[in-house]
Order: C-alpha cells, then sequence, then structure tokens
C-alpha cells in the first residue's frame, strides 16, 4: 500500500495518509522520550520489536473479540491501521501499584491492589502535561460522553484480563498498561496506538526483572534487551 502524506510525528511514531481515507499507517520509531519529552534517547531496534509486539497483541485481542485499529503487516516497523477519531483521553488500567500510582497513594512498587484493576482517566494535552482526571473533571470537559466512557473503560478491562493472563502463561507480570481508543468511520470504538513495553509495565514473574521503558527512564541498562526478551516471550 502506498503511503501518502504524513499527517502526525509523535515521539514514538508517525502516522502516515493511504490512498483509502479510511486506511492510516503507523510506522514506529526508534526514538525515546520519558519525563514529558525532558529526557531523550534512541532504543536500537524498537520501531521493529514495537510494531512486532502491538501487532500480536492487536491479533489475540481481535481474536478475544476486542476490537482494535489493527488492519495488517506494512513493513517491519509499521502497521495498516483504521483511521480513529481519537478520545482525548489515556486510560491506564492496573494491576499492581506501580509509577505515579505508587507516588500518588503511597503504596510501595509491586503491592498488590485491594480491588485490581484500577482504571484511570488521563487528558491528552501536551500544554497541561497529560494530567489525571477524576470523573467531575471529565463530565466537565465533555472531550467524551458518559456511554462512550463507561463502553472504553469496559473493552480496557477485557483487555487487561486479555493481556494479564497470556503474559502470564509466559512468565511476565502485566503491572499496568496505557490504553488509547478512538471511534471508526462507522461509529464503534476501536482500541486504537499501541501495545509495548513503551506503554505497558512487564516483570518477570520470577525473578521481577523490569522488562519495559521503566529501563529507560531509569538508567537501568539493558534496555534493548528487555524489549527482545518481551518479544521473544509472545512469540513462543
Ligand atoms: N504510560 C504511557 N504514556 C504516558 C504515561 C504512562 O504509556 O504518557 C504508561 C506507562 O508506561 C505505564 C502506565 O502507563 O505502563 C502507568 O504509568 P504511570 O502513571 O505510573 O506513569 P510513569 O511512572 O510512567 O510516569
Amino acid at each position: 500500500m502506498t503511503r501518502g502524506e504524513k499527517l502526525y510525528e509523535g515521539k514514538a511514531k508517525i502516522v502516515y495518509a493511504t490512498a483509502d481515507p479510511e486506511v492510516y499507517v503507523q510506522d514506529f520509531k526508534d526514538s525515546a522520550t520519558a519525563f514529558d519529552g525532558k529526557k531523550r534517547g534512541t532504543i536500537g531496534g524498537k520501531g521493529r520489536m514495537n510494531n512486532a509486539i502491538s501487532a500480536r497483541l492487536f491479533t489475540l485481542l481481535e481474536e478475544r473479540g476486542i476490537a482494535t485499529h489493527f488492519l495488517g503487516w506494512e513493513s517491519e516497523t509499521a502497521m495498516r491501521i483504521h483511521r480513529l477519531d481519537m478520545f482525548p483521553v489515556e486510560f491506564v488500567v492496573r494491576n499492581l501499584a506501580a509509577g505515579s500510582l505508587s507516588k500518588r497513594i503511597g503504596y510501595p512498587e509491586g503491592t498488590a491492589l485491594k480491588n485490581p484493576p484500577i482504571v484511570e482517566y488521563y487528558y491528552k494535552d501536551d500544554a497541561l502535561g497529560d494530567p489525571l482526571l477524576c470523573m467531575a473533571h471529565l463530565n466537565e470537559l465533555q472531550v467524551i460522553s458518559p456511554e462512550d466512557l463507561a463502553e472504553a473503560t469496559a473493552m480496557a478491562k477485557q483487555a487487561n484480563a486479555i493481556l494479564v493472563e497470556f503474559f502470564a502463561r509466559r512468565g511476565l507480570t502485566l503491572v499496568d498498561c496505557k490504553l488509547e481508543f478512538g471511534k471508526d468511520a462507522r461509529g464503534a470504538i476501536r482500541l486504537g496506538d499501541e501495545i509495548s513495553p513503551d506503554t505497558c509495565r512487564f516483570w518477570d514473574s520470577e525473578t521481577g526483572e523490569k522488562l519495559d521503558k521503566d529501563r529507560f527512564r531509569r538508567d537501568l541498562g539493558g534496555v534493548e534487551d528487555a524489549y527482545a526478551e518481551v518479544l521473544r516471550r509472545i512469540e513462543r
């Protein structure tokens, strides 16, 4: 499929138009950022690995009845996707405490939640630094209807449950993940964006070793190897 105009270039991906107005190409980059873009770097092979990991996970979720934007492989680093009108909301689904949740409520990283999963909503707004939103904020902003919020939240929980089980069988604990949703041309909600070690926390179930972007954020070393290990586990 011929790539058309570049529509959007983000920190980790470039989206291109195609001859079909309802089909885009999403190309994954090796560049990585953290802390609102304040930390920048390159993770060798990340584009290829995140494309492969996301393609596999979108395929799994589709097989299990979750509508996604994935249409098929385009190249080693790119996939064809449905054009979606994205909700400007990040859905973070948490199975164990880590990262900002640990800081916010004082649970040490790895603490089990009393009533998992927790779903949090963040406003996708760079100028505001993607703040956490409570229901009152969502009701005020009106950037997603209550019905769409309920449906996407249910999809996020279903996708999380499928992914938790899939990774557990491969010796990985899915600690948390960030999901994004949008509507296709028919008005159906689909899971978009990516599912990768950039957007999920994966810990080795035996050793607790971090196999995700925290290795980059926290300068733990072995970043490329961690992404390669996640890919290796899901390919088996
Ligand atoms: N996350 C993401 N994009 C963001 C913020 C978070 O993909 O802009 C993911 C992150 O990789 C983790 C989960 O969402 O898997 C929860 O992140 P958290 O709120 O703990 O923030 P962090 O500690 O990464 O700043």
